[in-house]
């Protein structure tokens, strides 16, 4: 567990890592440490279906409120802050539409409020963009997808940049002293500041959410993810250029009638992934048929891409988006998460590009 935290933290240029036994885990911890006490959080409307749902559903019933507003306009997005915002996040790479947000500018949003700008890396991987060079404070991690790599392990992690200036009045948990701080000497509890300036919030979560929740990573799990890191840039370039290829020739397809991805023609993206993204901008990608009630009849003709909510994987991966990991997502909510009836989620995975294409087109063939 240390070696993959140490290893996760080098990647991201972090000081501090925690790893928790899944991505969830690792964003609800974060969520719960920051707007604990009646806070509230400020979000991007596009964000993971499982995220938006413990922000709306679960969180609120900890304290912890939020405000949701979308981060593709930093202007109105910033007009969302309350005197109550402990803190902003955004996913770098939306999913499960691909955009991207301009991390430097919410970054000076979020610190015009004294409040730390969380990124959910996921999409991204480190190999891709590293948000904590480009002003994000804390970065949060679902292992499990391109990390590992495989789909064979769960884990998640945050990071802290180091250096924060924490207030006192919006996160008065750091500046308290505690018991478990006790100094070796006079026995005089210290705050999680004082024992630990530059990585105050991650040594909090290690020592009481960690602890306490216990969703602690596993040891056999943590190996697999240390190996998932060796291979991360091999893994991810061949997946974005796929991915690139795919979209390409996609969005020239009779039966397909849009393809999201920033590399896409047109992609409002386009000038954010050119500055931010000089690798690529992910491997992941939606589009929706002409016809979206033949998405059954295409997704079940598909040999080559496995039906798996998981993304990052090895194999290619493909869903409808709205029936599965946004299931949770009403009409109106899937409108702000920009989420389009029929939209096929696509996660690129190691195959042949040219056995990708074939297996695309045998599918649209088939409908
Ligand atoms: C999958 C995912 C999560 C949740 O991760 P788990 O490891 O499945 O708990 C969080 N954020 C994003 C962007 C994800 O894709």
């Amino acid at each position: 567990m240390g070696a993959f935290e140490a290893r996760l933290a080098a990647l991201e240029g972090a000081v501090g890592a925690v790893a928790f036994a899944s991505g969830m885990a690792a964003l609800v911890s974060t969520l719960l440490a920051l707007g604990e006490g009646g806070g509230r959080i400020l979000a991007s409307s596009r964000l993971y279906g499982g995220t938006l749902d413990a922000l709306r559903s679960f969180l609120p019933r900890y304290g912890v409120h939020v405000d949701f507003a979308d981060a593709l306009d930093p202007v109105r997005f910033g007009k969302a802050l309350r005197p109550e915002t402990r803190a902003v996040l955004v996913e770098s790479i939306s999913n499960p539409d691909a955009h991207l947000v301009d991390v430097p500018e919410l970054a000076r949003i979020a610190h015009r409020a004294n409040v730390p700008l969380v990124v959910d890396n996921t999409l991204a991987t480190p190999y891709l963009f590293r948000p904590l060079e480009h002003g994000a404070d804390i970065v949060v991690h679902s292992a499990t997808k391109g990390i590992g790599g495989h789909g064979n392990a769960l884990g998640g992690a945050v990071l802290e940049k180091g250096g924060f200036a924490w207030s006192p009045e919006l996160f008065p948990a750091l500046h308290e002293p505690q018991r478990i701080l006790r100094r070796r000497e006079s026995g005089e509890p210290r705050s999680f500041l004082e024992a630990s300036p530059q990585t105050a919030f991650t040594l909090r979560l290690r020592l009481t959410h960690l602890a306490y929740l216990g969703a602690a990573l596993g040891p056999f799990e943590a190996f697999l993810l240390v190996n998932g890191l060796v291979t991360l840039s091999e893994r991810v370039s061949k997946q974005v250029a796929t991915a690139q290829r795919l979209v390409e020739r996609l969005q020239d397809h009779p039966k397909v009638a849009w393809v999201k991805h920033p590399s896409a023609r047109g992609s409002a993206d386009a000038a954010l992934a050119k500055r931010d993204f000089p690798y690529g901008a992910g491997a992941v990608f939606s589009f929706g048929l002409r016809d979206h009630n033949s998405n059954g009849a295409f997704l079940d003709s598909l040999g080559l891409f496995s039906l798996q909510a998981n993304l990052g994987d090895a194999r290619s991966l493909i869903l409808d988006s709205p029936k599965t990991v946004h299931s949770e997502l009403t009409p109106t909510e899937l409108h702000e998460a920009g989420i389009a009836t029929g939209t096929l989620r696509v996660s690129v995975g190691l195959e042949d590009p040219d056995d990708l294409w074939d297996d695309l087109v045998q599918g649209l063939d088939n409908i």
